[in-house]
């Protein structure tokens, strides 16, 4: 593997999917589902495979109904209007729309500036793409960014603001006021901002503000998503980028060389989930929340300090106050969790360039879970020996 990529090693969730695998263990590490999504969007994709709907390359730009579908959702959601022929771009999950947006829009040797930690694609992804990843961190306890050291991060070289809210690991969601001042600081200094926001349904009592809402910044901001959080199909890889077409079109240059196009009959099936009533959109909330609570409980019971997020599906927590002979390293604890209690999570300090004391105590724990998996799992957290 080239310099590029030398300290990229093998992704943590494949290391801990797999340990989980091999000691068969309650897998809170991955952020997947135990349980996929509706029915009747499974049957729709069913549907199309078998009417021979997708079962070829689908246009380049995604299959015009999904385009539609995305536009219309944006609209009902958060009042935002998109032209689905030239300001939506389907790709291979927010995954390829990450790096097609980084490949496309970084010239050698720009900055990138990221709150940390950060989810593991984006310092990987810069760096194919030949910039360099400038961290901004978030501490814990509320993981709020210090938005003075963001306007301070930003220097001549700095093209992008990549930003992830509702975020991962953390579970930060950005506030309106929080917003505004990357929003006036990206217009001030003639940024672009790619904006994450795969967990936008994913929110507990708090509201999802999409940054290309704020004044300014409509045509300077590409925002991502996905179907696989908010439909529970992360096995489809059916994503999108939205935004002005000028930076959708430089994106889909380099999506072409990328994977061309992907998923053609689970994109008729996503575009039915995406037209899927409020209820459900609200139901998956309400049951999301009810899995945090339970999950933070136990593990608060369990000795671990518990950070509760306002959104995603995972919770930071710190390993500190555990008094655990192994001591307070989140990776080494991570690694032994499997066969000490048959439970698997993710250490947060690999989201992390250099990760200090404090970082190496956090782990993060999925509830995306059933409710009975993840009440066993804290029996077996509050037995750790
Ligand atoms: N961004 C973030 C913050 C994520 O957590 C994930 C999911 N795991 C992705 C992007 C990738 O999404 P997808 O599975 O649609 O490629
Ligand atoms: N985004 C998921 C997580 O954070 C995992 C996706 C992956 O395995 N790449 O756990």
């Amino acid at each position: 593997v080239n310099s590029r990529l030398a300290n990229a090693g093998t992704s943590i969730f494949a290391e801990m999917s797999g340990l989980a695998a091999e000691t068969g263990s309650i897998n809170l590490g991955q952020g997947f589902p135990d349980t996929d999504g509706p029915a009747e969007i499974a049957r729709a994709a069913a549907d199309a495979v078998l009417a021979g709907r997708g079962n070829q390359y689908p246009p380049g730009r995604g299959i015009p109904e999904l385009r539609e579908a995305v536009a219309q959702h944006q609209k009902r959601f958060y009042g935002i209007t998109l032209d689905p022929g030239a300001e939506v771009l389907v790709t291979a999950g927010a995954t390829e729309a990450i790096a097609a947006a980084l490949l496309a829009l970084i010239e050698p040797g720009d900055e990138v500036i990221a709150f940390e930690p950060t989810y593991d694609t984006y310092a990987a992804c810069v760096a194919m793409a030949g910039g360099r990843h400038v961290a901004v961190p978030l501490r814990p306890p509320g993981f709020r960014p210090d938005l003075e050291a963001l306007r301070a991060a930003v220097t001549p070289r700095t093209r992008i603001l990549l930003l992830n809210s509702p975020h991962n690991p953390t579970g930060a969601v950005l506030t309106r006021e929080e917003l505004a001042f990357v929003a006036d600081l990206a217009v001030e200094r003639d940024l672009l901002v790619i904006s994450d926001e795969v967990y936008e349904h994913l929110v507990y009592d708090v509201e999802h503000v999409p940054v290309s809402t704020l004044p300014g910044m409509r045509e300077r901001t590409l925002t991502i998503s996905s179907g696989g959080k908010t439909f529970s199909f992360t096995g489809w890889k059916v994503g999108w980028v939205t935004g002005p077409a000028d930076l959708v079109s430089a994106v889909l240059t380099a999506k072409q060389f990328l994977t061309y196009v992907s998923s053609g009959p689970f994109q008729y099936a996503i575009a039915e989930a995406l037209r899927l009533p409020d209820d459900y959109f609200d139901g998956l909330r309400r049951e999301l929340r009810h899995k945090r609570d339970l999950l933070s409980d136990g593990l608060r019971s369990a000795g671990f300090t518990v950070y509760p997020p306002d959104g995603t599906y995972f919770v930071t927590t710190s390993i500190q106050g555990l008094g655990d002979t192994n001591g307070a390293d989140g990776l080494e604890f991570c690694r032994n969790l499997p066969r000490r209690c048959a439970v698997a999570a993710i250490p947060n300090q690999v989201f992390y360039q250099s990760p200090d004391a404090e970082a190496r105590s956090l782990v993060r724990f999925a509830f995306c879970k059933r409710t009975d998996v993840l009440t066993e799992a804290v029996n077996r957290l509050a037995n750790l020996t």
